[in-house]
């Protein structure tokens, strides 16, 4: 299996770019911001349990991440690969991914890490939220998220630095030109 995580502060273009990487790649694609969204959309039992959370921009607790996680993987037993999008956020989810791949005698092939400055990122998620109005790109929230970003999603990079695992691209640009470094990277493995 290809397994590659795609890694970046909020607003970095991980969604975009994932986009681009399956219809390329035939890869599965897990964002875990999306699987929460929809768990709130229709209500589910999760989605109640983590809809204030997340409108307020904090991380969900690692526990119940973790296991929608591995559930995800579960469902598609027959995958060439994953891109893991909005997971690993933390060190701790990071070494559980680890762990789970290796039971299925699977790894991580490559982090590829969207590199985006911060005053690219607040107008980016400015502009995004005219369109889709979500709950946690208000201001006060969005700055909580990049808090969070900071002070814990941060330190998964020199996690997978020491397993010479990161690959970091310049996130700024054209999309089509960003995507051409990150299949550059892909394309190695
Ligand atoms: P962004 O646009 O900031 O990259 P996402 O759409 O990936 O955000 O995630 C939205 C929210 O969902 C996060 O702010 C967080 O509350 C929750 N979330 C998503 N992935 C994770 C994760 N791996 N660990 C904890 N919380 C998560």
């Amino acid at each position: 299996m290809l397994n590659f995580v795609l890694f970046g502060p909020p607003g970095a273009g991980k969604g975009t770019q994932s986009e681009k990487l399956i219809e390329r790649y035939q890869l599965n694609h897990i964002s875990t911001g999306d699987i929460f969204r929809a768990h709130i959309s229709n209500q589910t039992p999760l989605g109640k349990q983590v809809s204030a959370l997340i409108a307020d921009g904090q991380l969900v607790p690692d526990a119940i991440t973790i296991a929608m996680l591995e559930d995800e993987v579960d469902k598609n037993p027959g995958a060439k690969g994953f891109i893991f999008d909005g997971f690993p956020r933390t060190v701790a989810q990071a070494a559980a991914l680890d762990e789970f791949l290796e039971s299925k005698g699977s790894s991580i092939t490559a982090v590829i890490a969207l590199d985006v400055d911060q005053e690219e990122l607040t107008k980016r998620i400015a502009e995004r939220q005219k369109l889709t109005n979500r709950a946690d790109d208000q201001a006060d929230k969005l700055q909580k998220r990049i808090e969070e970003y900071f002070s814990k999603t941060i330190h998964v990079l020199p996690y997978y630095e020491a397993q010479h695992k990161l690959s970091k691209i310049n996130g700024i640009g054209n999309i089509d030109d960003i995507f051409a470094e990150l299949c550059g990277v892909v394309d190695q493995h």
